[in-house]
């Protein structure tokens, strides 16, 4: 660690110290996110087709977009748009909150309910797309893995994070172009394939947009013979 990244370690232990934890929403305190604020996080009402953007039921794929690179469905629980969503969400990512990870997992899971997914899902095996080692160490946790913990306790499903490895250190997607996203994923992870063959797998994130990391995991898992590749995300940008 850096004498930098120290001093900013330390700064932060005293910030959290001298200022009390507000809520996002309201700001009252005691609670990074309070009863009252929660329900006014904004849904993602209407689940889309990945590939088209179109409306979808359950968020599936259409017949004609699907292929062997693309998942065959997604469900976002909430709206990436809403600037409180987008505050809890960073919050959420860049400092380690578990108060938050559980909320965000109960949001998700309630839209699953909603969809009529939740029993569907169950005989799937949750995946949290993967951080890069330096990364991780870096940062600390992996967000998807924290969430992918909320949700195996509360629904009982089982979760793999040695399935698919991130082998590169890849840029943020969101800074870069479309062009150089799919450059940016070439040969960015890396699968134990006797382990997925005829199996059916439920990615987790935090936020998608244009889902490109989502459907080169799902691009992979399928090349391995993957039965079924679905993706849940917090957020829908
Ligand atoms: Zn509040
Ligand atoms: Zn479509």
């Amino acid at each position: 660690m850096s004498v930098i990244s120290q001093f900013k370690t330390l700064g932060q232990f005293i910030f959290d110290l001298v200022f009390p934890i507000n809520c996002a929403g309201c700001g009252r305190e005691g609670r990074y996110l309070c009863a009252a604020c929660l329900p006014k996080l904004k849904k993602f009402d209407n689940q889309i087709c990945i590939v088209c953007r179109q409306p979808s039921p359950y968020g599936k794929t259409h017949t004609g977009c699907v292929s062997k690179n693309t998942i065959d469905g997604i469900v976002s629980a909430l709206s990436y748009k809403d600037p409180l969503v987008k505050r809890v969400i960073e919050l959420f990512k860049y400092k380690f909150i578990q108060e938050l990870s559980e909320d965000l997992a109960a949001a998700l899971l309630n839209e699953i309910s909603a969809q009529g997914l939740g029993d569907y899902f169950r005989e799937f095996i949750l995946i949290p797309v993967p951080l890069h080692k330096k990364r991780f160490n870096w940062r600390g946790f992996n967000q998807a893995e924290l969430l992918a913990a909320s949700l195996a306790k509360i629904n009982g499903i089982e979760t793999n994070t040695d399935l698919i490895i991130r082998s590169k250190n890849t840029k943020p997607q969101t800074k870069l172009s479309a062009t150089e996203r799919k450059q940016n994923l070439t040969d960015a992870f890396r699968e134990q394939a006797a382990q997925i063959a005829g199996k059916k797998f439920l990615l987790v994130d935090d936020v998608v947009t244009t889902g490109a990391t989502l459907n080169e995991l799902a691009k992979l898992l399928k090349k391995s013979k993957a039965q079924e590749v679905w993706a849940v995300t917090v957020a829908h940008g």
